[in-house]
């Protein structure tokens, strides 16, 4: 008889196989094998600032309204609560109010990763093509993979993704037929996961005249626009969505939010904003999955929205987490700032420094800088996971650092760690 595991293996579907070796179990494991490594790895949020009082006094609120409280114990729809869905839509769009979608636009969902697996899901057959940012969120890489899309990366630089590099993406695709094999043009909008940058106004709405055109030329085509760290804004204005920037941008743009980064991720409350003819589709395949994300979650996350805990929160993060940007920045520029080829950039806000560093270095998995560095005690990101398999070259000599989960006083430990593992392997 075979072994046991083998047995079981049989009965995995082939969609499966494709989530295999994903590289955020590799790294958890990495972290399991090391338990004094101090990770800059993980994009978690910062334990001390969890909301833990707001949410006593929220959860206190509930649980003296008792028909509010029983109504939280019970399903409720594929979309989630209604009243929480206007209040998120009034909260989210209250600067722009001409850009204020219709509640039923809006899905709930167990955080914004559940929202990014349907659409993988509705949108994807076996060879469809994404487009994103070279480099970009990684998880949403792993997503893609298993539903096996074509991803095809597009340069990027501080002010996110180059249109001109979007363009020529986009002239390869139309001039080898496979125009319809396109589907969706994925952005992280503010502070980007991994690199910290921001797509600037000019080339927002630079994005929205390419799409437009695409459209017009081509045939259907999305943007998904993951406004994840919008609310963690250090410095700067405020950019306006996508959806603000055009009277038709909401017939094609999805703009994706969570509370996760803003207030907890523990509660897993998480949105999209779909066009009016993609709601009810949409919605079908979600019954299949759950018939509606947790009710209760929506409860306790609208509670903390309308009683104004969300808005008094976020001060207290914002300054947390500048405080450990600048903690960073001041220990790659003591320890890093005088090795030629090693460069980051200053984010204005969210949780991830993109570090490149001189062509020779392989931070991957297969380099000698991860070996040394998780040996010293340190973890990253390495760069290679998070960009697209085509259209750019992988970037193995960069990695996305995180300032998320660490004290200043971590931050600065790990820094020194790692610089000690760059300068080893830069001889
Ligand atoms: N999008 C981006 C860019 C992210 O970085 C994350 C979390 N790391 C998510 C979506 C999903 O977060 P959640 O499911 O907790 O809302």
């Amino acid at each position: 008889m075979p072994p046991a595991d083998s047995r079981s293996s049989q009965l995995f579907s082939h969609r499966a196989s494709l989530s295999s070796g994903q590289p955020i179990g590799r790294l958890m494991m990495q972290a399991l094998n090391y338990p004094d490594l101090l990770s800059l790895a993980a994009g978690f949020v910062d334990n001390a600032t969890l909301p833990c009082e707001a949410t006593q006094r929220a959860m206190q609120r509930l649980s003296c309204n008792e028909a509010l409280l029983r109504r939280s114990l019970q399903y409720d729809s594929a979309a989630g609560s209604q009243a929480f869905r206007s209040a998120l839509v009034d909260y989210s769009y209250r600067n722009w109010p001409a850009a204020q979608p219709s509640t039923d636009r809006v899905v709930l969902t167990a955080g914004s990763n559940q929202f990014l697996h349907l659409l993988a899901e509705a949108l994807i057959d076996p060879g469809d093509i994404v487009i994103a940012a070279s480099p970009t969120y990684f998880v949403f890489l792993g997503t893609l993979r298993g539903v096996e899309a074509r991803v095809i990366g597009v340069r990027a630089d501080e002010n996110g993704m180059c249109m001109d590099s979007l363009e020529q993406a986009l002239a390869r695709i139309a001039a080898t037929g496979e125009s319809s094999k396109l589907k969706a043009i994925y952005t992280v909008t503010d502070f980007d996961n991994p690199a910290g940058s921001t797509l600037s106004l000019e080339r927002r709405q630079r994005l929205l005249e390419i799409v437009q055109r695409w459209r017009r030329e081509q045939g259907p085509l999305l943007i998904l626009s993951d406004n994840a760290y919008q609310q963690l804004r250090f410095e700067g204005s405020e950019l306006p969505p996508l959806t603000a920037l055009s009277p038709t941008a909401s017939d094609f743009v999805i703009e994706l939010g969570t509370f996760s980064k803003s207030f907890s991720p523990g509660i897993r409350v998480g949105w999209g904003v779909v066009p009016d003819d993609m709601v009810s589709r949409l919605l079908e395949i979600k019954s299949n999955m759950d018939f509606g994300s947790p009710h209760f979650s929506q409860i306790l996350m609208w509670e903390a929205l309308v009683s104004g805990e969300l808005e008094q929160h976020l001060p207290t993060i914002i300054a947390g987490y500048r405080a450990k940007r600048d903690a960073m920045l001041a220990a790659l520029h003591a320890q890093l700032g005088d090795v030629e080829g090693v460069a980051w950039r200053v984010p204005q806000g969210g949780l991830y420094i993109w570090l490149s560093l001189p062509e020779h270095i392989d931070a991957s998995e297969n380099g000698p800088l991860w070996k040394f560095a998780t040996e010293s005690g340190v973890l990253y990101v390495p760069g290679n996971y998070c960009c697209p398999p085509e259209g750019q070259p992988v970037q193995n000599n960069s990695m996305r650092l995180s300032y998320g989960v660490q004290s200043s006083a971590g931050i600065t430990e790990g820094i020194t760690r790692l610089a000690a593992a760059v300068r080893r392997v830069a001889g």
